[in-house]
């Protein structure tokens, strides 16, 4: 029996909120269970420990790289150089990895009767996904939450919401962490292609008519709560539509342009490193030496 369960909510939750609401509980000291913190603290070892190990990074199109925009896609396949990662990354990846198995163990240690939650859920990657070897052929999703009994679950989660949900867990700097709370998603520069991230996972996982979470953590400041943002179905489908035009011009090895750049004009700045600002695109170089339009 379960003593550091959520408590009932004073009326039935969406999703997001009832994942905000265990996930601040479950990360209490008081209500995390030991043995999940220790068991999830241990499966953070490994990858935290390959962070700093693993020195060749298989450079492959996922549905967690190279699909923000349309360029980067061909790029991708055409075999151009992406670029380093900055040299002192690895405590990033390191501490987010740790974060990650915590928000595991929190929100499990969190979970009403009624709700199972599954973590690191491996993914076949949809039919259309493409099999060559550019391509990586396997994934998989955070977390993905079940109202296993409807009658259990209904003083957690309004009756109006689906039975299951998709997890995706974001480490993020205080600055884009606040960026996230405010993102429209589908309309607002998705720099890092969290949204086709998730699109291609809801789409493999036949749950892109229940939409997903993308849920952030402020990493410069672990006392903020977590904040999950639901996407609309209508903006997975939408996105997932794109991300296919962009495989498929990719694989014709027919170059899109500046695709980020035509969505979002200058807004796509940030990612793209024009206007003055440094870029997170990995391409950004070749992109900007091989221009297709003027004025970028
Ligand atoms: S620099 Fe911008 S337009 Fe060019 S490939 Fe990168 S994201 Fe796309």
């Amino acid at each position: 029996m379960k003593t550091n369960a959520l408590p009932p909510p004073d009326k039935a939750l969406d999703w997001s909120h009832l994942l905000k609401d265990m996930w601040m509980h479950g990360m209490s000291v008081h209500n995390i269970e030991p043995h999940l913190a220790e068991s999830h603290i241990d499966s953070a070892r490994d990858s935290m420990i390959e962070v700093f190990t693993r020195r060749n990074e298989a450079r492959t199109v996922r549905p967690s790289a190279f699909l923000a925009c349309a360029r980067q896609t061909y790029f991708s396949v055409k075999g151009e150089d992406s670029g380093k990662m900055p040299d002192n990354i690895g405590p990033t990846f390191a501490v987010g990895h740790l974060l990650h198995e915590l928000s595991y163990a929190a929100v499990k240690s969190a979970l009403p009767g009624g709700f199972s939650a599954h973590t690191e859920v491996p993914v076949h990657l949809p039919q259309w996904w493409p099999k060559q070897d550019k391509f990586n052929q396997k994934g998989h999703v955070d977390m993905l939450i079940i109202a296993e009994d409807r009658a259990a679950c209904a003083p957690y989660l309004n009756e109006d919401q689906p039975k299951s949900m998709l997890i995706d867990f974001k480490t993020m700097g205080g600055f884009s962490y606040k960026k996230h709370g405010k993102t429209v998603w589908g309309e607002d520069p998705d720099a890092f292609g969290y949204l086709a991230q998730v699109a291609v996972y809801a789409d493999a996982l036949g749950q892109i008519n229940d939409g997903a979470i993308i849920a952030g953590i402020n990493r410069d400041s672990l006392v903020q709560p977590l904040a999950p943002r639901f996407i609309a179905p209508e903006a997975l489908k939408d996105e997932l539509a794109r991300v296919k035009i962009a495989l498929d011009m990719a694989l014709e090895q027919n170059d899109p342009g500046e695709e980020f750049l035509v969505r979002h004009g200058k807004d796509a700045h940030f990612q793209c490193g024009r206007g003055g600002r440094p870029g997170y695109c990995p391409f950004k170089k070749v992109c900007k030496e091989n221009p297709t339009r003027d004025g970028d």
